[in-house]
Order: C-alpha cells, then structure tokens, then sequence
C-alpha cells in the first residue's frame, strides 16, 4: 500500500471568503510522484504536468489535484464529505500502485477540450432531456465536470454510436456509457 495515511486539511477557498463549499488536502507523508503517470494514463480526462510533478482531474464537480506529497479536492460540503472524497482518491492512488506492472505510465500532456469541442458532437437538437436549455449548456457543464455523458439520452441512439465513442475518450470524467 503506497499511501497508509494523512493528514486532513479543510478550507475556505482564499478567492471565496464566506463560500458555503470547501477545498480540502490529504498531506501525505509518502512521496506519491511516481504513481502520477500511471494516473495520467488511465484517468479519461488528466492532466499531467511533468515539470511541476503534478497532475489536475475533474471528477463529478470536484477539481482534483495530486501532488507529489499531497491530493487536493475542490468542492466539498463539509468535513466528513472532505473524508470520503479524499479516503476515494487515496484508494484510487493505491489501486493504481497496485496495478502498476499492468499498465504502460504515461507522460503524455494532454488537452482538456473545448465546450465548442464537445458541443460539435452532441446531436445539437437541444431537445433539453437532459435537463439544459440548450446543447452548448450542456457541453459547457460536460466540460467542467459538472454533467456526464450518460445524461444525455439521445447519445444511447444507434445513430450516434460514433460520436458517443468519439466523447468517451475526450470528455472529462465522463464514464464508458452504453
Ligand atoms: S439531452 Fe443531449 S441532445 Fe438533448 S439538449 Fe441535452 S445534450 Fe442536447
């Protein structure tokens, strides 16, 4: 097990005085650099910035940051939230180590894509079944984490398998659908 235990941090973020959401940091005492490109190549989504030794990832409304001593998460309610959010990217880090001769680490930069990116693959009807007025909302809210594929029933039609495919491997935090 690469990471046994931390020490837990929660915070109003500095550019939020009085917010009603939390960040919140597991400080580490184990040096976690070396599971990052392993990350890096199996999280759909990451960001890995080799020079800082340091890897960003969306994951359901959550900006999350891994660094070589410590994992960040935006966005959390409370404390105990902060605990189970943090506990989950602990488990995912030591997964990974674990499985670590299985994969092929990547250093590999990738690009986040552009809300206009994702858009241009949805079916653009805005026929708003996921909820959004309008499909750009949607790829907007895709792009920051904050919806998933899977919210978007049109994308389940035969007709757009190619596409869905297509937004599987670009968007972030969107789990395989269909
Ligand atoms: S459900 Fe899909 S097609 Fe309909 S508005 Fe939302 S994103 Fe567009």
């Amino acid at each position: 097990m690469l990471i046994k235990t931390y020490d837990l941090d929660v915070f109003t973020p500095p550019c939020e005085p009085g917010a009603e959401r939390f960040s919140a940091v597991a400080r580490l005492t184990t040096d976690i650099s070396e599971v990052l490109p392993y990350l890096n190549a199996t999280l759909r989504g990451a960001v890995y910035h080799q020079a800082a030794n340091a890897l960003t990832w969306k994951k359901g409304g959550h900006n999350i940051a891994f660094h070589a001593f410590e994992i960040a998460t935006s966005n959390v309610a409370d404390r105990d939230a902060a605990i189970k959010e943090l506990d989950g990217l602990v488990q995912l880090v030591n997964r990974t180590w674990e499985r670590r001769t299985e994969l092929t680490p990547s250093t590999q930069k990738r690009q986040r894509p552009t809300p206009m990116a994702i858009y241009q693959l949805l079916p653009k009807t805005s026929c708003k079944q996921c909820g959004e007025e309008t499909c750009y909302i949607f790829a907007l809210k895709l792009s920051l984490g904050q919806r998933q594929l899977a919210d978007c029933p049109p994308l389940l039609e035969p007709a757009y398998v190619a596409r869905r495919r297509q937004l599987e491997n670009m968007v972030i935090d969107a789990p395989a659908i269909g």
